[in-house]
């Protein structure tokens, strides 16, 4: 066997490679360990928004984790991004309204950075990894991960081998098509049989102003739909790109910036798919580009109004008499029951008016659905232990393997494998 160019390699640098990182340079500082992403910044959520979490379930994947697990790494995850908790006022109100009526709205720590200072958190964690000796190899992709008789490591742009004892991937959901190549050509079973779908939804902040009490309300409602990722202050629907289609998502500035009045925020269903149905991900791509194709290669919108109607909505809907905001993010108006499928579409709409009941104003007419937003991070490997070991010398972590739904669980995740690999699991 040859020796190996580091003793730890970590594929991505967002949160969840970060965490391993964290860990190893904090409890093992002379090991030699690099990182690599194919961006110069990792470009997952620490970038966009940066909106943490700190309460169980929130960003976590129930089959993964108990509460115990997870509390004892968030206080770790806590002190490295030192978040400012924000304060929460009247949830015992809105927590009542929403028991009556079947919801349950949960109390959760969380922290916002916003879009325009996440970098400098980004660049702080990244200089203190550097003053420990972690070093990057940034801009360069990750085309293969190998561990075999000659040890592990990994492939940079198709030409350049790294080899190294342990390697820790997290590639983010961004990465979903890559680690289950990976995975087939290491021969690691794999399931990828949930995913979340749903519509983004865009009103005033007057509309919604449970947003000055709780700045990113996590509501439950039945048949598995949750409110997901809030935005306000100045905040803006966004499109992402995949595989020829574009979905949906949003992000805000922080409390530096003047605000918009606009909220948005996902209203998301959890779908378990059953045999002979299997694939997250072929679903998603096949909504995705449904929406697409009858948005004339954009995501769709609808103002509720219309909605409620039965009409779809056009260029006409979006006047400034009635309606009196423009979308933040103009997109084809259209139907989206043409789009969305037809339970799906029911348990949202469901939701849609426990929420105007529980924070009345959110059903206003003027209120835009946005749609596609759909999830698609679970990409789970078969684990061979707690540690998220997926071979001999191969750790799988964060959102692309389905062990998280968000930054701090992420960073969990990787503080997990990196656990692992300090014990020589
Ligand atoms: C627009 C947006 C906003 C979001 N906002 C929030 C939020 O406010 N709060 C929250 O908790 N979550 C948010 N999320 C979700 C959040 O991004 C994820 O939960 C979290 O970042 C997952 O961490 P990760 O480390 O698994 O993956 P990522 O953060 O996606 O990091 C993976 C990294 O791996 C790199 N990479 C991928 N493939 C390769 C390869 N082949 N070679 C080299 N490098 C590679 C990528 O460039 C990336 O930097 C948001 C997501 C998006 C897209």
């Amino acid at each position: 066997m040859t020796s190996p160019d580091y003793d730890i390699i970590i594929v991505g640098t967002g949160p969840a490679g970060l965490g391993a990182a964290f860990h190893l340079t904090e409890l093992a500082p002379s090991r030699s360990i690099l990182m690599v992403d194919r961006e110069k910044i990792c470009s997952g959520g620490l970038l966009n928004d940066c909106k943490q979490n700190y309460t169980y379930p929130i960003g976590f994947s129930d089959d993964n984790w108990t509460r115990e697990e997870a509390e004892r790494l968030l206080s770790q995850v806590e002190k490295c991004l030192q978040p400012a908790i924000k304060e929460k006022h009247n949830l015992e109100v809105y927590q009542r309204r929403a028991e009556r009526l079947g919801v349950t709205l949960l109390d959760v720590r969380q922290a916002h950075v916003g879009t325009d200072r996440s970098r400098a958190l980004i660049q702080r964690l990244l200089a203190e990894l550097e003053s420990r000796g972690m070093q990057f190899l940034l801009e360069r992709e990750v085309t293969d991960v190998y561990d075999n008789a000659n040890g592990a490591g990994v492939v940079i742009a198709g030409t350049e081998t790294v080899r190294a004892r342990k390697v820790v991937v997290a590639p983010g959901r961004k990465g979903f098509s890559f680690l289950q190549q990976v995975m087939e050509r290491l021969g690691i079973a794999y399931i990828d049989n949930v995913v979340d779908v749903g519509i983004r939804v865009e009103t005033t902040a007057n509309n919604y102003p449970i947003v000055n009490d709780y700045y990113d309300p996590k509501f439950l409602f039945p048949d598995r739909v949750r409110t997901f990722c809030t935005n306000s202050g100045h905040a803006r629907v966004v499109l992402e790109r995949y595989q020829g289609f574009s979905l949906v998502n949003g992000h805000a500035l922080s409390t530096a910036h003047a605000g918009n009045n606009l909220v948005n925020f996902a209203l998301l269903k959890t779908i378990g798919l059953k045999d002979p149905v299997r694939s997250g991900q072929q679903m998603a791509v096949f909504l995705g580009r449904l929406a697409n194709e009858i948005g004339g290669g954009m995501p769709l919108m609808q103002r509720v109004g219309d909605f409620r109607m039965g009409k779809r909505s056009t260029a006409e809907t979006f006047n400034e008499d009635l309606y009196a905001f423009p979308p933040s993010c103009p997109v084809t108006a259209g139907d989206l029951g043409l789009a969305v499928p037809a339970k799906i579409m029911r348990h949202i709409w469901a939701a849609l008016k426990k929420l105007d009941t529980i924070v009345p104003g959110v059903l206003h007419p003027s209120t835009v659905m946005y749609y596609p937003e759909i999830k698609m991070y679970a990409n789970k490997p078969a684990f061979l232990d707690g540690h998220f070991r997926v071979s001999g010398n191969i750790y799988m972590v964060g959102d692309g393997a389905g062990t998280s739904r968000g930054i701090t669980g992420a960073w969990a995740s990787g503080i997990r494998a990196a656990e692992g690999i300090l014990q020589g699991s």
